[in-house]
């Protein structure tokens, strides 16, 4: 029988369980015959296929060219070491590869156990308990229990349905929420069965009790998944810039060594030569470890922000957030603690103290009945769980009684009020709560102490003034109301002519560490609006209390009134420096969000509901809640807050902006040893000067000395200051003119002036003179290089401080430990030593060791770049600083 067909019954006989759900000894015994519920991902690409991948990228390509050249040249001349030469570039490629390929594995594995912080948990009967179960742990048999904004863990059939809708957007890409009952429909296909909840739908609205029958790649979902799987995590803005500008180099570095063959070969230079030439220059200037090291960047950040309890779903979250203008937040959970007691109530036409609730009499009496049963809260572990507003008030009321409600309306933050119906005495009673404005139209009558009686306008008055006075001191204010009347009574005649029971102020205080988290957005120019469903007079006493406002007048916009501004209004209002959204509707999120944009501020948004999901895909980077929020949202999300904390946000944004710092730093690291690479080959082309680097040697730069220190500024901590300063423009490039001038017209050419004055001073020494004839296989040639090498390597070590900043000086304390710095040091300085004074280095590289004068000359220039960098900060420090520019 399909399981579609079958009334409720026959549906828990058919997987062998019942309303109670299955024992935990059965669940354990399903599991391991079932496996557990997890579509497998099915890999993008095979891990030989993408080894094989490092070897055939463009910058890879470059370097077979040139190893072909150098066999090319060999077969011309033999005997001039151009074969070794070719070998020992394939080498270098193999090596890269590898390493380009580690590192590419460990960023995808770091970011991979991070998603495995975040389990979800799906509310499941066990032996008659409502517990919390992992949703991997599910089996067929499973009774689950779903309710708004959960996404659907397996396939399940429904048996019992509160009003429940479901989108199936990510199967059928039908948006429109759909819904579905517990009633069998013997005609339907399975997936469009009006009684199936297919894996991967959301519950848009409602709850629904379901059985499980069929987990992980058993589901529908399962059975397509190879068809929708999307292969893998897609290049972030930040990767394919870095990608772009290394392509220019290389093509510009292919397209120079081949013109300069050319015009060699044809001027009469011999092959050798020609090739040798070109073969430097290409060399000297594919940036071989770019790529890996941005994305392990990124990477290294996206964990450290997980230490910090932020989850980042998407790797270009981590850069979009160095470049937040505006973070639209919610209010409560993330600015408060969502930890709600109930502080006042206004009954009986008096405002009092919560726990003098008795004295209101009858009044107070049957709003501590509304307020224990008008909840949809569910005791899983023994545990009050679900909305914090709705435990606050059941405590009041001194806990939960039993009974299940006979129909209800849930809530929802248009209506902003929820209904429960219960069986009484005699018919049916109707309990009601919500905002003070959502319930009094609908209200009647009003209870006093000692009876109930039609309600006036100085009650209407008095209830309004108790609101905004309670409000005033930042409590949010629910307002209880009840009805009795005939079962049967048609849904849309229900919320009339209610009794109103009273209002109840809840406290729910600041988080403490929000109001320095406010004040540094300040001072990164970063402006903080905060858009809650709440009162205006509650949003802005908590406003107040965290440092959002501090005018008299803050400019506050209420729902009601968004609704009827056009665009541009709205784009000027928020041109008001404080500014808060009250009563606010989830679906006009969105457009705070498109406004903002089409300001040109970079938005972060959070939000936690189902209606939140378009306004959290809309913006540069959505943040879901990853404590309160629902699974819908959090789908919907760049990045998940473990701790729902406003504080995790801006230590997210300081992250940020440390990463995009850090890319600027090991860049300008990388770039300045192109010049003493370049210069040599300029020099020997150009004036026919001895070769003052050989092409080995410049790879044992690019591709050993300088690799660990570029890795260990990849990971630099984020600067004190780097929240004192306004956000980076929109547009602002990764490498712009400053970088380059910095690299390449200042740091590079001092490296090269040092390097080609230790190679000549070694020279002229030795007894050589300009125009001698000099072998490269004269001891006196082998020690010169050796000592352009050492110093290009020295001078490296002392450039590594001079980048961990482009205008403080590298003599300050440093702020934080970075122990790859010392790493990169040792590293650098054991390599140099290795392949100075090892017989096998002396081999490979063609190096002799040095005598202590070469090094401390090394030393001597490597203090005076470091001296002149010095000068230069200082320059910058004490110019004016220039205001940035709006763009
Ligand atoms: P926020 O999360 O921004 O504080 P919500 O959208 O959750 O705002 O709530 C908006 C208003 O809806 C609240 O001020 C309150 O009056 C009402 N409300 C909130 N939660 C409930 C609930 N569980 N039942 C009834 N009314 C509620
Ligand atoms: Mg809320």
């Amino acid at each position: 029988m399909r399981i579609q067909d079958l009334p409720v019954d026959a549906v828990y006989d058919a997987l062998v369980t019942g309303p109670e759900g299955l024992s935990a000894a059965e669940a354990a015994r399903r599991l391991a015959e079932y496996g557990i519920n997890q579509v497998e991902r099915i890999a993008p690409e095979s891990l030989p296929l993408r080894f094989a991948r490092q070897f055939t990228h463009l910058f890879a390509v470059v370097l077979w060219l040139a190893a072909a050249l150098a066999f090319f040249a060999e077969t011309f001349q033999p005997g001039q070491g151009m074969g070794t030469l070719g070998i020992a570039i394939i080498l270098v490629i193999a090596i890269n590869g590898s390493f380009s390929f580690f590192q590419e594995y460990r960023s995808e594995r770091a970011l991979e156990s991070l998603i495995l912080l975040l389990p979800l948990k799906i509310k499941a009967r066990r032996g008659g308990e409502l517990v919390e179960v992992p949703a991997t742990q599910l089996v067929p048999g499973d009774v689950v229990v779903l309710e708004e904004g959960n996404a659907v863990p397996a396939d399940c059939r429904v048996v019992r349905s509160m009003g429940v809708q479901v989108n199936l957007a990510s199967i059928t890409g039908e948006s429109v929420p759909v819904v579905r009952d517990a009633d069998a429909d013997p005609h339907a296909e399975l997936g469009a069965a009006r009684n199936v909840l297919p894996a991967g739908a959301d519950i848009a609205a409602g709850e629904a009790e379901a059985v499980v029958f069929a987990t992980g790649m058993r589901t529908m979902l399962g059975a397509i998944a190879h068809l929708t799987q999307t292969a893998g995590q897609q290049a972030s803005p930040l990767q394919k810039e870095v990608l772009r500008l290394s392509r220019i180099i290389t093509v510009l570095a292919m397209g120079s060594g081949v013109a300069f063959f050319a015009i060699g070969m044809s001027g009469g230079m011999d092959i050798w030569h020609a090739s040798i030439f070109a073969i430097g220059l290409m060399v000297a200037n594919v940036p071989e470890g770019l790529l890996p090291t941005v994305t392990l960047a990124l990477a290294m950040a996206s964990r450290r922000l997980a230490r910090k309890n932020v989850l980042v779903r998407k790797l270009t979250g981590v850069e979009t957030l160095g470049s937040a203008t505006v973070i639209c937040t919610d209010k409560t959970g993330t600015l408060t603690e969502n930890r709600m007691r109930a502080r006042q109530v206004f009954m009986a036409g008096r405002l009092m103290e919560a726990d003098a609730v008795a004295d209101a009499g009858l009044a107070g009496k049957l709003a501590l009945e509304t307020a224990a049963l008008c909840q949809t809260l569910d005791v899983v572990d023994r545990q009050l769980v679900g909305d914090p507003t709705e435990i606050a008030l059941v405590e009041l009321a001194g806990g939960m009684p039993a009974g299940e409600p006979l129909d209800g309306i849930s809530f929802d933050s248009t209506r902003r009020r929820m209904a429960l119906l219960y069986a009484g005495e005699s018919g049916a009673v109707l309990h009601v709560k919500g905002a003070l404005e959502a319930l009094l139209p609908l209200c009647g009558r009003v209870a006093d102490s000692d009876g109930v009686r039609s309600i006036a306008e100085t009650d209407r008055k008095a209830l309004l003034q108790a609101e905004i006075d309670m409000a005033e001191a930042g409590m949010r204010v629910l307002a209880l109301a009840r009805r009795e009347m005939a079962p049967g009574t048609a849904k849309e005649l229900w919320e009339q002519d209610l009794v109103l029971l009273g209002l109840i102020g809840l406290q729910d205080p600041p988080r403490p560490e929000v109001p320095d988290a406010v004040a540094r957005c300040r001072g990164a120019g970063i402006k903080v609006i905060m858009v809650t469903g709440d009162h205006p007079r509650t949003a802005e006493a908590v406003a107040r209390q965290v440092g959002l406002v501090t005018r008299r007048h803050p400019r506050i916009i209420v729902g009601d009134h968004l609704q009827r501004m056009s665009k541009t209004q709205l784009q000027l209002a928020l041109d008001a420096p404080e500014i808060i959204f009250a009563r606010t509707r989830a679906d006009q999120k969105w457009r705070i969000v498109d406004a903002l944009q089409a300001k040109g501020e970079v938005v972060a948004v959070t939000g936690d509901g189902v209606n939140d999901a378009p306004a959290l895909k809309q913006a540069d980077i959505g943040i879901a809640m990853g404590a309160s929020g629902t699974d819908v949202a959090r789908q919907a999300a760049d990045m998940v807050l473990l701790d729902d904390n406003f504080a995790s946000i801006v230590a997210a944004i300081e992250e940020g902006r440390a990463v995009f710092d850090n890319i600027r730093k090991f860049l300008t690291y990388i770039l300045t040893s192109n010049i003493p690479e370049m210069v040599p080959y300029l020099l020997f082309a150009v004036f026919n000067v001895p070769l003052a680097l050989t092409v080995v040697q410049i790879l044992a730069i690019d591709l050993g000395t300088d690799m660990v220190p570029a890795l260990a500024l990849a990971v630099e901590r984020p600067r004190a200051g780097v929240m004192t300063r306004p956000p980076r423009a929109r547009g602002e490039r990764l490498i712009d003119s400053a970088l380059l001038a910095r690299a390449y017209g200042f740091l590079g050419p001092l490296q090269a002036a040092g390097a080609m004055a230790a190679f000549f001073l070694v020279l002229t020494g030795g007894g050589w003179s300009w125009g001698r004839e000099l072998p490269v296989d004269s001891a006196l040639y082998l020690r010169a290089t050796t000592a352009c090498l050492a110093t290009v390597v020295v001078m490296q070590m002392a450039n590594l401080f001079a980048c961990r900043s482009h205008d403080l000086s590298a003599f300050r304390p440093s702020p934080g430990t970075n122990r790859l710095i010392p790493a990169g040091l040792i590293f650098e300085g054991a390599l140099i030593a290795a392949l100075v004074y090892s017989p096998l280095g002396n081999t490979l590289f063609a190096t002799v060791p040095l005598a202590a004068a070469d090094w401390l000359r090394a030393g001597l220039f490597a203090a005076l770049l470091l001296l002149a960098e010095e000068a230069r900060k200082l320059v910058i420090r004490l110019s004016p600083r220039d205001a940035p520019l709006p763009k």
